[in-house]
Formats: C-alpha cells, sequence, structure tokens
C-alpha cells in the first residue's frame, strides 16, 4: 500500500530533541514540518498503556485541531531486567515537579539495575512508534527499536534524554557521544522512518 506524501506535515511534539531529529529525518524528503507548538497546539495527556495507543492520541490530537496531516512520536528506553520499564513512561521517570531532569531520571535507571545486583543484564532496547493521522480520521502506524546496553557513568553531551547511557548493538560510542548523522542512520526513530518512507514509496 503507498500512502499519499503530504507537503506539510504537523510535528505533535513538544519535545526539542525529537523535532530536531524528526526535521532532520524529513529534510531530505522536501517535506516542510511546523511544530505542534508553532501553532499553539496544546499536548495531550498520554493516557494510553502502549507506544502505539499514546502515539495515535498525539497524532490525532493535532491533525483534528489543525486540519493538516500530523506525525507523532512515542518512543522510550525498555529495560530488559526493568520488566521492559521505563517503557511508556520514560518521559516520567525524569520529572521533578519543575520541569524534567535527564540525569535524574538515567541515575533511577541505574539504581534499579545496581539493586538487582551485579550479575544483572544491561540489555535494553529504544523503541519508537511513529502515527500519521489525517483530519479525516485515517492513521498508520511504524515502529522501530534499536537494541543495544547501558552503561554507567553517562557519556557524552550530544543527543537528548537517556542518550547518554544507551550504547546501540555494534557500537562503542553512547548516543550522546555519537556524530548525529551516525544517530540517525540507526535509532530505533530512524528505523521507523524507514519503514514510513517506505510506505511513502520511498
Ligand atoms: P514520549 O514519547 O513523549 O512519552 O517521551 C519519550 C521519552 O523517551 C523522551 O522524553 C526521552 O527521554 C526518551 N527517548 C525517546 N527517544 C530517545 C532518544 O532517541 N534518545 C534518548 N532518549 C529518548
Amino acid at each position: 500500500m503507498t500512502l499519499e506524501r503530504p507537503e506539510r506535515l504537523v510535528i505533535a511534539t513538544h519535545n526539542r530533541g525529537k523535532l530536531k531529529e524528526i526535521a532532520a529525518l524529513l529534510e531530505p524528503l522536501g517535506i516542510a514540518c511546523v511544530p505542534a507548538g508553532d501553532l499553539g497546539l496544546a499536548e495531550p495527556a498520554e493516557t494510553e498503556a502502549t507506544f502505539a495507543g499514546n502515539a495515535l492520541l498525539k497524532a490525532r490530537h493535532a491533525a483534528e485541531a489543525s486540519g493538516l496531516p500530523a506525525l507523532s512520536d512515542d518512543s522510550g528506553l525498555c529495560v530488559e531486567a526493568l520488566s521492559g520499564a521505563p517503557g511508556v513512561h520514560t518521559a516520567d521517570w525524569a520529572e521533578t515537579g519543575q520541569g524534567r531532569d535527564w540525569q535524574l531520571a538515567m541515575q533511577k535507571v541505574e539504581d534499579r539495575l545496581a539493586a538487582l545486583g551485579p550479575g544483572v543484564s544491561r540489555k535494553a532496547a529504544f523503541h519508537c512508534t511513529l502515527a500519521l493521522a489525517w483530519p479525516d480520521g485515517r492513521h498508520a502506524l511504524f515502529e522501530g527499536e534499536c537494541p543495544g546496553v547501558l552503561v554507567w557513568p553517562p557519556r557524552g553531551d550530544r543527543g537528548f534524554g537517556y542518550d547518554p547511557m544507551f550504547v546501540a548493538e555494534g557500537e562503542s560510542e553512547t548516543f550522546g557521544e555519537m556524530d548525529p548523522a551516525r544517530k540517525h542512520a540507526i535509532s530505533h526513530r530512524a528505523r521507523a522512518f524507514a519503514r514510513l518512507v517506505g510506505a511513502w514509496g520511498g
């Protein structure tokens, strides 16, 4: 199935790190990105229990409010030894009451792993679900995963979120140390994007 490729897309995120990466991934396709914040759209509460549910909720909300096709990203870090946590709650682990603190969020992950003992598996994967929604109610979902391991202490100040503690399979640098072009080639978001671009006919 080939999906119609829009000329303009509302990007249904208020996360600046995600916005930057999504704009870089869409730029070569000649699609103009309109950040939801620039249209004054509010951010809906993420009330679903799955990445797909939350991605769809955000994309539908932006498409209905703007009258334009909208793309959202729901993503997170799933740690094997923590039964997939923080998962859909990845952003919540950074909440302080006065904004988000990623150092604190990474420390929480590390503390929970350390509490399980020295031999614990440090395997983790970043997951990304992209949802594309049209104002008439049509939608499509695309998934991407990037497996890897967690390192401590965190390394690097590039990227965002949990990037400084994640080393993708086959790499030696964390996502926080890596050249952004390299991250864009191998990340969970890039893999979900490759599927989206495939659905647009490449
Ligand atoms: P949400 O999709 O808005 O619920 O937020 C997902 C959270 O997962 C983000 O706020 C980041 O902390 C984290 N996350 C998602 N993708 C990445 C990534 O590429 N690098 C680092 N952290 C990420």
